[in-house]
């Protein structure tokens, strides 16, 4: 291969580029080494405007290169093939479909298709040959083109800590959230609502968390996903953080394991990211503390450029056998870098062809 083809940047749009994970994205494909922001779109109220003169709401700098364009119309087959979704959901599940029938690969973080018979929910480190899923959906949709998602951000992480820990089977999860602001996309919950304050629900949450671990920690052989059988409980809460997600987790484990076989485990734990070098792979996809009061968000959050997910507080539990605290980003590991590892995954396979 010539040394120009190798280096040959592959065009990337991206549907909700205005909102706090499509910021994010934008942020993220800034010098990327193998794709290259070319196209934004949004709803009609952004759309024809300059990106670079509407509100910027992360901490992520604005690219130049992205300042300048235009914000385009949802209009299927007019953007480039390749697309990360950041819809609001309730767009999303229409438009990705339209987009993926009109030959685009939609790579999403919208919650509408994720249990979908045929589309792959996908964690790099823990099931990328989920991928596999691709050619029934083209068989079972007609798209030409493609929709692979991935989880919910509270999901993301407890997957992540559970494929750590597999090799002891993890038969019953019992798992209490502490969701930041920011998972609620701009301008999210009011902030009478928020501040001081813990609100011990989100709307459908519990459920993804309950059925897309099982999705993403199950098989698929060819034709079906089988979910993983293991019992997942999950209760969620909107706390007055501004990004990161705190989950406290309880695991009843088949197999014998002492602290530090846990420990050991989620320091090992590696994945097709780091085997293949992706670029937006964490060099250790779980990491952990000792420390008895971290990780915290305030303080940990941005570690690891967010796409880690650092666990600490590992300590015998009376009832189920194991606890133990993560955090993750989820503007990051819980969505924006998830799409963009999943997007290197599906290059480094050619699958983006
Ligand atoms: P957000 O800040 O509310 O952004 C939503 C995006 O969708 C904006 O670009 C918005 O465009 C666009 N949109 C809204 N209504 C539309 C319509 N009728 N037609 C076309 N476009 C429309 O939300 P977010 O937090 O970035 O979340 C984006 C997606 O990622 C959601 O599906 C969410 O569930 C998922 N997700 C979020 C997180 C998180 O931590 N926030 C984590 C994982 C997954 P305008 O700006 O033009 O209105």
């Amino acid at each position: 291969m010539s040394a120009a083809k190798a280096t040959k940047k592959i065009d990337i749009g991206v549907l909700g580029a205005t909102g706090v994970v499509g910021q994010h994205l934008v942020a993220m494909l800034a010098g990327h080494p193998r794709f290259r922001l070319t196209w934004v779109g949004a709803s009609e109220r952004s759309a024809r405007k300059r990106y670079g003169e509407l509100p910027w709401r992360v901490t992520r700098t604005l690219p130049v290169e992205a300042k300048r364009l235009i914000v385009n119309s949802l209009i299927a087959g007019s953007a480039p093939k390749i697309l990360f979704s950041a819809l609001d959901a309730s767009v999303a599940g229409e438009t990705e479909v339209a987009f993926a029938a009109a030959g685009h690969i939609v790579v999403s973080n919208a919650r509408n298709h994720r249990m979908d018979l045929c589309v792959p929910l996908v964690i790099p480190e823990v099931n990328a040959e989920h991928l596999a899923a691709l050619k029934l959906q083209r068989q079972q949709k007609g798209w030409s083109g493609a929709i692979v998602t991935n989880p919910n951000c509270s999901t993301v992480f407890l997957a992540m800590a559970l494929a750590a820990l597999r090799e002891f089977n993890p038969q019953k999860v019992v798992v209490t959230t502490m969701q930041a602001l920011s998972g609620a996309g701009y301008p999210g919950v009011a902030s009478l609502d928020a501040m001081g304050n813990v609100i011990p629900f989100i709307a459908g949450e519990e459920e993804k968390i309950e059925n897309e671990t099982k999705k993403i920690l199950g098989r698929f052989n060819g034709k079906e996903f089988t979910p993983a059988d293991v019992q997942i409980s999950a209760q969620t809460t909107r706390v007055p953080v501004v990004n990161g997600h705190t989950e406290a987790v309880s695991v009843e484990l088949q197999e014998r394991a002492a602290r530090e076989d846990i420990i050991r485990s989620f320091e090992k734990f590696m994945g097709r990211p780091q085997e293949l070098a992706l670029p937006s792979a964490p060099k250790r996809p779980v990491v952990h503390f000792e420390s008895a009061d971290r990780p915290q968000p305030r303080l940990d959050v941005e570690h690891f450029g967010g796409m880690a997910v650092q666990v600490g507080r590992v300590r015998e539990c009376p009832v189920l056998g194991h606890k133990f605290v993560l955090l993750g980003h989820n503007l990051i590991r819980g969505a924006a870098g998830a799409a963009l590892l999943n997007a290197e995954l599906m290059h480094a396979g050619g699958l983006l062809n």
